[in-house]
């Protein structure tokens, strides 16, 4: 991908603008060239562009002060989380000030009675459940990264979890927002549900810092199930692991945790994490409920994958051995890279219906294969959503070429099945190509919401959509 960085400013223009960011947050304004180089980047493998600047604001008050010093000058403004995005999300591609949001980091309240909780953007997802513990409950999205609630508000993520409780559009009931222009709104109440207008919460669920930024969350929660437990099962063919998902998922069956990992990834995890499950096509399992529930469940799934091919179930109700599995599952793309010294990973992901899953895993395995590709396979694909990892030689343009190509026909396959570009990772800058080919219409309408509410196209410019 090449780099397409363009000063929006002239260089006068932008040092009047960030002499006015120094002087309202001091020392909570920089110019370092590390820290300006650590927030160009997130973790794909997206060319970096660092911003003019990064501020840390501390309050919603300090965010809509910096908000209005860059709207007077014309200084585009990029929100920073944890910086885990998978897109070039973050990439300041026209100069500005990147926004970290990480020293906004409280949890405000919980109302454990309504199973609800009000944060700042900062607090990491782990921080946040540690917090929780003795409450009883639980907050249940967990993308592989310790990402930022705020990141995850503005990529509308999910991760393994999602199969049984939802990704960020179910679990997200009420945002605070700072608009282009400094205006402060709140998009909801505490309520449960509400009929009351324009749903604003679901706009900015997924907005990737385009049209404002979140600057308070209230989050649903959970009950700590009862009883948990983990299963493993091997599959000599990934057509058996598949069908088994799909049936699991048709019967009703209520996983909380569905997990496909090719025989390539089991692989590299075991390398990675030192296990030493069988190399073979594994799902990975977890039940949530009563003890019985949890136990007639994984029956259930049992029976099916013998059905397939399935062997070697095994499950446990250990919670250190629950946790080195999931810890091991949250490493696979670490774990990916690791299978090539000095290789980076092009991180794709798409989603289609559940009926159609089968013949996408299939058809992209049969791509991999005969394109030569390095690409392990793993998915959340309860909700028919995989990702591979594609491990690329950056200093090698015939590879890259090959990557670009393989990534296009995937994202083509899963349009062709009625599925999405991305099912969690969003469309930041590396997906912005397969917006139209989705959304058809669609994206002119989402285009009028950006100039309406950010005429100036301050807000993370270049991402999303070109304007
Ligand atoms: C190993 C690994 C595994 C991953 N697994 C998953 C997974 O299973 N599921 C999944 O969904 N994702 C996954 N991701 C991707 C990533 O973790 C998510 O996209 C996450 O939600 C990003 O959060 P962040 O705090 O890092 O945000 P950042 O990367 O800092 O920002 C992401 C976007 O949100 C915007 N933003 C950040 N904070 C705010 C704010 N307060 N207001 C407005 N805009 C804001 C930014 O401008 C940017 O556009 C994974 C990433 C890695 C590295």
């Amino acid at each position: 991908m090449a780099a397409v960085a363009q000063p929006r400013l002239s260089p006068a223009a932008t040092e009047a603008a960030l002499a006015a960011l120094k002087q309202l947050l001091g020392d909570r304004f920089t110019t370092a060239s590390a820290v300006r180089e650590q927030h160009g980047r997130d973790e794909s493998w997206a060319v970096p562009s660092p911003p003019d600047a990064v501020v840390f604001p501390r309050s919603t008050e300090e965010v809509v002060e910096i908000v209005k010093i860059c709207a007077a000058h014309g200084l585009p403004i990029v929100p920073y989380g944890a910086g885990t995005s998978l897109e070039g999300h973050v990439t300041a591609l026209q100069g500005g000030v990147s926004v970290d949001l990480m020293q906004m980091n409280q949890i405000l309240k919980v109302n454990a009675e309504d199973l609800d909780v009000v944060v700042q953007p900062g607090v990491r997802r782990k921080q946040l459940n540690e917090y929780l513990r003795d409450t009883g409950l639980f907050f249940p999205i967990d993308p592989g990264a310790d990402a930022s609630i705020g990141g995850m508000v503005a990529t509308r993520a999910s991760g393994t979890n999602a199969v049984r409780y939802g990704t960020m559009r179910e679990n997200v009931l009420a945002l605070t927002v700072v608009m282009a222009d400094g205006r402060v709104i709140r998009t909801s109440k505490r309520a449960k549900k509400s009929a009351a207008g324009y749903d604003l919460t679901r706009l900015f669920v997924g907005s990737e810092g385009t049209l404002g930024i979140i600057t308070e969350i209230t989050l649903r929660l959970y009950g700590i199930p009862e009883a948990m437990s983990s299963a493993i099962c091997s599959f000599e063919t990934l057509e058996g692991a598949v069908n088994t998902v799909i049936q699991t998922i048709q019967a009703g069956i209520p996983v909380a945790r569905i997990e496909l990992l090719d025989d390539v990834q089991v692989d590299a995890i075991n390398k990675y994490s030192k296990l030493d499950m069988p190399v073979q096509n594994l799902l990975l399992l977890e039940f949530h409920g009563s003890e019985a529930g949890v136990a007639e469940q994984a029956e259930m799934v049992q029976a099916i994958a013998a059905d397939h091919g399935g062997n070697n179930f095994q499950w446990t109700t250990k919670p250190e051995e629950r946790a080195k599995l999931w810890q091991a599952r949250h490493d696979a793309a670490y774990a990916s890279k690791a299978l090539r010294k000095g290789c980076e990973i092009m991180a794709t992901d798409v989603c289609v219906p559940i009926s159609r899953l089968a013949e996408c895993i299939l058809e992209t395995k049969e791509d991999v294969v005969k394109t030569g590709l390095m690409a392990p396979l793993v998915g959340h694909v309860g909700d028919g959503n995989f990702h591979l990892a594609v491990v690329v030689d950056r200093n090698n343009p015939q590879e890259i070429e090959a990557i670009e190509a393989f990534n296009e026909r995937l994202v083509h396959r899963a349009l062709r099945m009625d599925g999405t570009c991305t099912g969690e990772h969003g469309i930041g800058r590396g997906k912005m190509k397969y917006l139209t080919a989705e959304h058809g219409e669609a994206v002119a309408v989402m285009r009028a919401i950006k100039k309406a509410l950010d005429p100036d196209n301050l807000m993370n410019p270049g991402k999303i959509f070109s304007i």
